[in-house]
């Protein structure tokens, strides 16, 4: 299992931190190839203009097509098969665990950060004559920049490739996994500030654990996340 993963941005080194713990070690050994390019070298004029004016009027700018198409062409036909090429975006599907499943299972992912107002639209259509497109939302909310949401992106897809998380159980027992949010977890000591840990987790009764486990799974999501037991 290997993945390949190209990010374009005007900002290259937000993904700095990509180089750290797991996600860092998988690229170390092969596991994850993560490559991040600056949208300006596909720029051709003396001040690598990336953006312009909208047509229609409005404010802000809008990143120019041209660089965005030469970026995909090349970054598409050096992929083995046909890349999916994902722009975030906050008008996009929301992204969820089982995107990141999904996404998970894509042997070429290519990612179009924006910036500004947005990327002419016309990307879009043609990056779809290069591989399936993807236009995916973090949250409702807005961003400044595609970047952190191309980070939290790719942690959540990049932990789900075999070999990168050392523990394959550690991921099937969290939040969203199924359906419900994780249950509390304690560690030593079992007594800290007068707080002591339940009990039954003590109790080395490996069936009641796992029943008041569930149950506290059911508890929290009715209460913090009504709407994934809906
Ligand atoms: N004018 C755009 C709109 O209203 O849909 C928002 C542009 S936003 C300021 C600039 C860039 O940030 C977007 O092109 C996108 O790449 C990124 N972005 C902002 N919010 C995001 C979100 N919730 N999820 C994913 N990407 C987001």
């Amino acid at each position: 299992p290997h993945m390949r993963i190209d990010v374009v941005s005007i900002f290259p080194s937000y993904f700095d931190g990509l180089t750290l713990s797991l996600l860092g070690r998988a690229r170390e050994t092969g596991l994850l190839d993560l490559k991040v390019h600056d949208l300006r070298e596909w720029t051709h004029d003396r001040h690598r203009t990336v953006d312009d004016t909208p047509y229609g009027g409005g404010a802000g700018m809008v990143m120019k097509p041209e660089p965005w198409g030469d970026a995909l062409d090349q970054l598409a036909v050096s992929s083995e098969g046909q890349p999916t090429i994902i722009f975030p975006s906050p008008a996009g599907e929301v992204f969820t665990q089982a995107t990141a499943r999904e996404l998970a299972t894509r042997e070429h992912l290519i990612f179009g950060c924006g910036r500004y107002e947005g990327i002419d639209e016309r990307v879009f259509e043609y990056a779809a004559s290069l591989g399936e497109v993807r236009l995916i939302s973090l949250g409702d909310y807005v961003l400044n920049g595609g970047e952190v949401a191309v980070m939290a992106m790719t942690e959540a897809i990049g932990r789900l490739i075999p070999g990168v998380v050392g523990n394959p159980e550690s991921l099937v027992e969290e939040s969203h996994e199924d359906g419900l949010l994780e249950y509390p977890s304690y560690t030593k000591p079992s007594v800290w500030r007068d707080r002591a840990v339940p009990p039954i987790l003590l109790s080395g009764n490996h069936g009641a654990i796992a029943d008041w486990r569930h149950e506290q799974q059911l508890k929290r999501t009715r209460a913090r996340r009504p709407d994934l037991l809906a």
